[in-house]
Formats: structure tokens, sequence, C-alpha cells
């Protein structure tokens, strides 16, 4: 434990990070580059600490959706390409320049301000499969690109669409269709004659679903900390998690078997030889507000449960069947103690999520603790 800071952290294990990003070279070969997504702080798992780590992977490129987390990991010193999805304004060009920083542009109208802004940017160029959202539609694509590469300041990097992944019966048809009038935009460039250097449609669940989309590159967030999603033939694999603990420690121990004159809080059951913990971890960090039906930590091996309310700060577990718990003793959430184990598929069902939102739930003030 480290000296003067709370005993809470959440534990990102770096070298299941390392083992996906392995296990997807592997499966797209050495001819398809990846840009590992890193927006939303990486699911939490941290934005500059995942580039870095694909960095050192060898990958390809990262992608931010903030310019303000891309800024501070070139700070940090992350030197692999940067990809910016739509996140900032055109005037902000020459600082993106200054730190090799690609934006990614749609429409005739994005061209026209960047390029008057830009000295010698490159860009993307984002293509709209039909999901509607940032993106040249097939048939725009063409003249936009064409804007870009006659523009005089932009130079065009690549194009890649995200066509959006869902699993009833009928949506396949809809991400096949997206899919496809992706590659069908890029063939309509290629048509125009203008070159397309980096080309990518498949973010996790289109790479695992659809491996004829690879084209040159893939850009794959979540598959990368180890969230998989169905996979076609041949491209079922083993994910890592890359989120393996969430600990915290009793920071007070206390009986209630003599409570003296008071009147007992109603909401509290009452047990004899009751003794309470206060655990430094609360709803403003993510613990669901109201306590979940048997919510469990371990605590010394054994599973204890939690007493409501849940504080902002601070949660209170139930010691009375573990009567040698002490101050300072590990409480844990999620990872093992002793022989004990609390998964991330039973924390998910405990805070009553799915399992990727429970990595973005865990609040930004709880330290990521870093397993390399
Ligand atoms: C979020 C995002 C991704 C990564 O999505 P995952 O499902 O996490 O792999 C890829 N590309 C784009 C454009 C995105 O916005």
């Amino acid at each position: 434990m480290m000296h003067a800071q709370r005993p809470t952290w959440c534990e990102i294990d770096l070298s299941a990070i390392r083992y996906n990003l392995a296990t997807l070279g592997d499966m797209v070969g050495p001819k398809v580059g990846v840009f590992v997504c890193v927006k939303g702080d990486a699911s939490g798992c941290g934005d500059i600490e995942v580039a870095r780590t694909a960095e050192l992977a060898g990958a390809a490129g990262a992608a931010f959706g903030n310019l303000d987390r891309a800024m501070a990991a070139r700070q940090a010193g992350v030197r692999l390409p940067i990809l910016l999805y739509p996140t900032c304004l055109p005037d902000t060009a020459p600082a993106l320049e200054e730190h090799n920083l690609m934006p990614t542009l749609s429409t005739l109208e994005d061209v026209a301000a960047w390029s008057s802004h830009a000295r010698s940017l490159k860009v993307f160029l984002k293509l709209d499969g039909g999901g509607f959202r940032a993106g040249a539609l097939p048939h725009q694509a063409p003249a936009v690109a064409r804007a870009i590469a006659d523009s005089g300041t932009l130079e065009l990097a690549g194009a890649y669409g995200h066509p959006m992944a869902s699993y009833g019966p009928v949506d396949p048809i809809y991400t096949d269709a997206q899919v496809d009038s992706c590659i069908d935009a890029l063939k309509r460039i290629d048509a125009a004659g203008i070159d397309v250097p980096i080309r990518m449609v498949s973010s996790s669940a289109i790479i695992l679903s659809h491996p004829d989309a690879d084209l040159n590159a893939v850009d794959p967030g979540r598959l990368a900390i180890g969230q998989s999603f169905p996979a076609a033939p041949g491209r079922e694999r083993v994910w890592r998690h890359a989120l393996v603990g969430l600990r915290s420690h009793l920071v007070m121990v206390k009986s209630l078997d003599d409570i003296g004159d008071v009147m007992p809080a109603p909401f509290l059951p009452r047990r004899p030889g009751m003794k309470i913990g206060l655990v430094p971890y609360g709803w403003s960090d993510g613990y669901p507000r109201k306590i979940p039906e048997n919510a469990t930590a371990l605590l010394r091996g054994k599973r204890v449960g939690l007493l409501g309310p849940t504080h902002s700060e601070l949660l209170r577990v139930d010691l009375t069947d573990v009567p040698e718990a002490e101050l300072g003793d590990e409480v844990v959430f999620l990872g093992r103690q002793g022989n004990e184990e609390i998964g991330l598929d039973e924390l998910a069902a405990q805070w009553r999520v799915g399992v990727s939102d429970l990595y973005g739930a865990i609040g930004k003030a709880v330290r990521r603790h870093y397993i390399r």
C-alpha cells in the first residue's frame, strides 16, 4: 500500500491488454494496422496508459474522443499516430499540427473551415454507412475526399466508418448494410482516383463478426480491454479482462452490541454481537446508490454483507460474522482474497449493469493501480 493515499483503488492489468493486442494482431495479420480506441478514458482503464501500452505493443495508432485527453497523452510522451474522433473546432488546427493529431472531417463545410486554419494537417474522412452519426454518406464521400485532396493545406491520411453492431434477429441485416455502405464509399473514392492510405471500418464487434471488413486497419476499443462480442467461425478467441480488482480497507470498526439508550436506526438490521465497519468507497465513486440486494464484499477471506444506505464516499459493512475484523483490513469488491473471489460478472450482477457498463461506472476519483 502507498503512503498518504486513500486506501481504495481499482486494478488494471496491462498484461491482459498486451495479451489482447497480441491475440488481435495474430488474428488480423501483419498487413492490418490496429488503431486502439481509447475514448472515454479507455472505458475507465486510463487512456494514456492504454495508449502507451498500445504503442509498446506496436499498434498503428490510437484514437481519442477528446482533444484535451489527446493533448495530455502527447504531454505524457505518447508518440504513436493519434486520430481524433469529431471532438474539436477548426481553429484548433495549428495546435493539432504542432502535436501531430489528426482530426475527423465529414462535410464540405468541415473541409473549408479546417483548411482555412491549417498550414499542413493530416486529416481523416469519416464515412457514414447509414448510422447517421458523423461522416459523409457514400454518394457524398468522393466530393469531400476531393475537396480535402485539393485544399492545399490538408492531407488525407485515411478514412474510417463506424458501423453499429447489434445482435437481435433483424439487426444483423442493418449491420451488414452499414459495413457494405462504408466499403462502397471507399470504392467510390478509389474510382475518383483519390488515395486513401488508411482504411478502417471495424470496431470490436465488427472485427469479430465480419472478418472480410478488416481492410488495412481496424479500430477496436473494448476488445483491447477484454470485452468480447459474438464471433464468426474462425474468430473465436479467449480475451482477458483488464479490470481485475476493486479493493479498499476498513477505516473504522465498531461494536453495536451495546448501544446504550439511543434509539436504533430503523433501517439497520440488528443482530446480537453486531459489529460494523466503514469502507472509503461510495456512490460518488460508482457504487450503486441503492444497496443492491445480496451485495457482498470479501473480508478476511469471507463474504460480508453491505448495509444501506450508501454514502457519497463511504460504505458500511456488516462484520458480525467476522468478529476478528480490525481497522486496516482489506475489503475486496472485485478480485480474489484467500479462497474466495468476486468476479466481474458477479459484481456486474450485484450492481445490475452489464460488464462493459461496470468498467465505466467506477468513479474517476478512484485511483487506478496498474499491474505491469
Ligand atoms: C467507439 C469507437 C470505436 C471502438 O468501439 P468498440 O466497440 O469499443 O471497439 C471504433 N471506432 C469509432 C469511430 C468509435 O467511435
